[in-house]
């Protein structure tokens, strides 16, 4: 993973940085409209994101980060995803990543990859779901097997796994060990290991042929693990307990719901600019019920905001309802919007269509809603 190495000396800390530039949010806008159209992600925006300080959100101070916590994640994404949900779900990923390595990297993954992260010159993406792993991930058949002199060879086929083929490091979640059932966690089993693969190993291959009805810039697609040799170095945490890292993920309060409250708050704009202009707005009737799907935004919000906070006695749980409730209200959202606009709403060219296939995508991320719903069930003594 050498190359992903860019200056080992101390970095110079930022500070945590949760606004998006006027240049950059006009590139996220253009580039939200023509990645819909042609289902490839644009490769300038990524490079205009890269140089913009915010990836360095999730990563230590002392790596060079901006040191920020759950609410500036969700923060950065929501407003990301208000412009641009896919590229909000790339940079989801990437401080997801971000954060697991700062929690459970060695200090040499630590040393060489955060800085990198920070600055941007390294974009990571998670690789977990196959078809067949089922949402909860416990029947991944993707297998990582130790060689003689210590490393691994890693084989197998990944699916929608977000910025594929951009991405210059994928956190991949393999079997190890026999498969298990893990009671403890409901998510992954036990008998599975991440390791954090080089986009540059010959032994992976991305595959961007899936096409998806929304998140069409997010460059989410396959990846295949051939004969994918790594070094044990390159191991993310304890053999064969990756489940405990998974565990630990919705315990941080970042959450997805930020994507989906940033389309909300699009979809609710695109229909208060549409009414205004039509004169719309003076209607009580009208008025009425942008006040209920404005209020619906608002609670969405701030659910997103008290999971980032970690302020409930259960964060854990409280990120989970934050998903659910944000993503549901987004899809509802975005489906009265569209009734709202009347026939201009059913013109493919009304970016209202977009935001509704973009606000069904997060109900079916990791965790899926139903995944979720399992989840919060699971805290309930029987
Ligand atoms: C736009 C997009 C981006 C994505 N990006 C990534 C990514 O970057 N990395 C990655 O690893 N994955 C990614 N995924 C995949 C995602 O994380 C889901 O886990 C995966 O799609 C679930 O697979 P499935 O719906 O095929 O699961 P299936 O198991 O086939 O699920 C079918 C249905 O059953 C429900 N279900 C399944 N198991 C359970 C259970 N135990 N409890 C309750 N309900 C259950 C599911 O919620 C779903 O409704 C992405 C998906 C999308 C749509």
């Amino acid at each position: 993973m050498a190359g992903i190495i860019h200056d080992a000396r101390p970095h110079r800390s930022k500070q945590a940085e949760t606004d998006i530039g006027p240049a950059l949010e006009q590139t996220l806008l253009r580039s939200a409209a023509t990645s819909a159209v042609s289902g490839r992600p644009d490769l300038g925006t990524l490079t205009e994101l890269r140089a913009s300080g915010l990836l360095a959100t999730a990563v230590p101070r002392e790596f060079g980060g901006a040191g920020g916590g759950a609410v500036d994640i969700n923060r950065v994404v929501e407003r990301l995803a208000r412009l641009n949900p896919s590229v909000a779900i790339m940079a989801f990923q990437h401080f997801a990543v971000s954060s697991r390595i700062a929690e459970w990297g060695s200090q040499e993954q630590r040393r060489t990859l955060l800085p990198a992260l920070a600055e941007g010159t390294c974009l990571a993406a998670s690789a977990w779901s196959e078809p067949g792993s089922g949402a909860a991930k416990r029947n991944v058949s993707s297998t990582a097997v130790r060689r003689s002199d210590g490393g691994w060879v890693l084989d197998g086929a990944k699916s929608f796994t977000t910025t594929a083929s951009v991405a210059d490091l994928y956190l991949v979640l393999v079997r190890t060990g026999e498969p298990q059932e893990d009671p403890g966690s409901g998510y992954g089993a036990a008998g599975q290991t991440f390791f954090l693969v080089d986009a540059r190993n010959p032994g992976l291959i991305p595959d961007l042929s899936l096409d998806l009805v929304g998140m069409r810039g997010s460059a989410t697609g396959f990846v295949t693990m051939h004969g994918c040799r790594v070094g044990d170095e390159d191991r993310l945490g304890p053999e064969g307990h990756a489940a405990r890292i998974i565990a630990g993920v919705r315990e941080s309060g970042a959450t997805l719901g930020a994507v989906a409250v940033g389309v909300t708050q699009a979809a609710f704009e695109l229909l208060v600019g549409h009414l205004r202009r039509r004169g719309g707005l003076t209607s009580p009737v009208v008025r009425d019920r942008l006040v209920s799907l404005a209020t619906r935004v608002e609670s969405a919000r701030a659910m997103v905001e008290r999971a980032g906070a970690r302020s409930s006695a259960d964060p854990g749980t409280t990120t989970l309802h934050s998903k659910l409730h944000a993503s549901m209200v987004a899809e509802e959202v975005c489906l009265e919007a569209a009734r709202m606009l009347g026939s201009s709403g059913y013109a493919v060219t009304s970016d209202l269509n977009r935001m509704l296939a973009d606000a069904r995508a997060v109900g079916l991320m990791g965790p899926t809603n139903e995944l979720c719903r399992e989840l919060v069930a699971s805290t309930w003594p029987n």
